[in-house]
């Protein structure tokens, strides 16, 4: 493994005199490390990887990247490199990121079963890999999961026509953040790609009295995918650690009794106050039965989805005197009961077009619908969706909104708006909607203990893929997917 260039590509770095006067500086000083090539095709093999320098700037030059010494960053070449140099001694074959992260968005493969299907397909390769290489030829799933991020960030940079620069200090994962961050910024609201999409299958052209117009059809849902978050109700701070149960700001909070409505300060060891009712529900010689066969079952169930044996099992458990939990509608109830363990985000937020195609996405940190939303527009007083209908989807209305709801029954009642019929039936199909529903719920065991940065881009990444992957579809179908140009929205993006 070469750097591409024999020369120092900074613009003033050019010989002054002699034959060579006004050309760059030739790169000198050559190292060569021992490093272990993953190819796709004949599993992992020994290799070498030089790297140069410029004599008169020190710019260290590698295949992938080169290190500017007065910023002290990694600053990529441009498009993307035959192989990732991923860890300092292992480079990833490109195309191998590429199937990986297929694999990931069509199938739902963990980076832990990626790595591990790829340890099983080169069995041989691992076995007579040479001893004497000093480097480890395994694919661990830490790799293969700063693999998926790299890989991504490098074809976002690629599509974008600009370079990626990263941190040449820290461990890989701390380098890769605030490019991940920066990336998970430029996908929010209208910036998603596909935000703009119609075809056929979700849009309607209609004439209202001589006049053209057209109706676009979308599908909010819930669905149960989160990751931890801070403890205190909707607070959407990130947290220190992946152990953390609450945020620097709420970090007071870790001495709080976990008895719901105690005031009292815990103990050191405990997680309640000295209240001997308190205490009972956390003692550790005296568990309930259904608090260990709670987390026992949650624990199963996390090793059975994901499979890399050592899942976080820390989850919040609501508890009270009898083991048990305890009923919200039960208003009667006054035993202590204690909330332990972290919180996690409430659930994802999918707007879908009838078609599947999924024009946004947004973390909700408390429970969220239709109705919610169009109560909280009316109490701002937001008239940016006075041209859209929002009704609730009449199976969902039927077997979970109870008839009193008269807010919904009033203005989300989805008989009320006739446009939604033709010929006596409902006008969209919504099944597509349900179905890239379905799909996203798959990434639950995946992204459940990835931190805020990685778990967003993760699923923006997935939902990316997916809509690349439906657009074609719909191609394929004579549905005539299109952009709609953003002027028309009055944006400029
Ligand atoms: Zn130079
Ligand atoms: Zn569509
Ligand atoms: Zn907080
Ligand atoms: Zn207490």
């Amino acid at each position: 493994m070469y750097p591409p260039t024999r020369v120092c590509i900074r613009p003033g770095c050019k010989y002054i005199e002699g034959r060579r006067k006004g050309q760059q500086r030739q790169l000198s000083h050559r190292t060569s490390t021992n490093v272990v090539y993953l190819s796709r095709e004949f599993g992992p093999l020994p290799a070498t990887c030089h790297s140069m320098s410029c004599s008169k700037c020190n710019d260290r030059y590698y295949p992938d990247f080169f290190v500017d010494q007065e910023s002290h960053s990694r600053a990529y070449y441009g498009g993307i490199p035959t192989a990732l140099h991923v860890t300092t001694h292992m480079f990833i074959e490109a195309p191998l990121c590429d199937r990986w992260t297929n694999s990931s968005a069509c199938a739902w493969v963990s980076f832990t079963n990626n790595a591990r299907i790829y340890n099983l397909e080169h069995q041989e390769s691992l076995a007579t890999f040479p001893r004497s290489w000093s480097v480890e030829p395994e694919l661990l799933p830490t790799i293969a999961s700063d693999a998926f991020f790299l890989f991504a960030l490098l074809r976002n940079r690629m599509e974008r026509r600009t370079h990626l620069v990263l941190s040449n200090n820290g461990d890989q994962s701390a380098r890769l953040e605030p490019a991940l961050l920066a990336r998970n910024a430029s996908m929010v609201g209208p910036a998603r790609e596909k935000w703009n999409h119609i075809c056929d299958k979700c849009c309607s052209i209609e004439e209202h009295d001589g006049e053209l117009g057209f109706i676009r059809a979308t599908v909010m849902d819930g669905i149960t995918i989160g990751r931890p978050c801070c403890k205190v109700h909707d607070c959407q701070e990130p947290l220190p650690s992946q152990r953390s149960r609450f945020c620097a700001t709420h970090s007071s909070k870790n001495d709080d009794c976990a008895v719901v409505g105690c005031t009292g300060k815990v103990t050191a060891g405990f997680q309640t106050c000295q209240d001997p009712s308190h205490r009972t529900l956390e003692d550790p010689t005296n568990r309930s039965s259904l608090f260990v066969l709670r987390r026992r079952l949650e624990r199963l169930r996390t090793a059975s989805l994901e499979g890399d044996g050592n899942a976080v099992t820390d989850e919040l458990v609501d508890i009270d005197a009898d083991g048990e939990c305890p009923s919200k509608s039960d208003e009667g109830n006054t035993k202590p009961h204690a909330r332990f363990g972290r919180r996690r985000t409430h659930n994802e937020q999918l707007v879908v077009a009838t078609c599947g195609i999924i024009l946004g996405r947004a973390t909700m940190f408390g429970s969220e619908g239709i109705d919610g939303v169009r109560k909280h527009l009316n109490a701002v007083g937001d008239t940016y969706f006075d041209n859209c209908v929002m009704p609730v989807d009449p199976f969902h209305a039927k077997t979970k909104h109870k008839e009193t709801d008269m807010f919904c029954a009033q203005y989300c009642n989805a008989a009320q708006f006739p446009d939604l019929l033709k010929d006596g039936k409902w006008r969209f199909n919504s099944s597509a909607a349900e179905m890239t529903n379905a799909w996203f719920g798959g990434f639950q065991a995946m992204v459940r203990e990835m931190r805020e940065c990685r778990y967003d881009f993760f699923l923006d990444e997935m939902i990316l893929i997916r809509n690349r992957i439906i657009t074609a579809d719909l191609v394929k179908a004579r549905a005539h997917p299109l952009e709609v140009p953003y002027e028309f929205f009055g944006l400029s993006v």
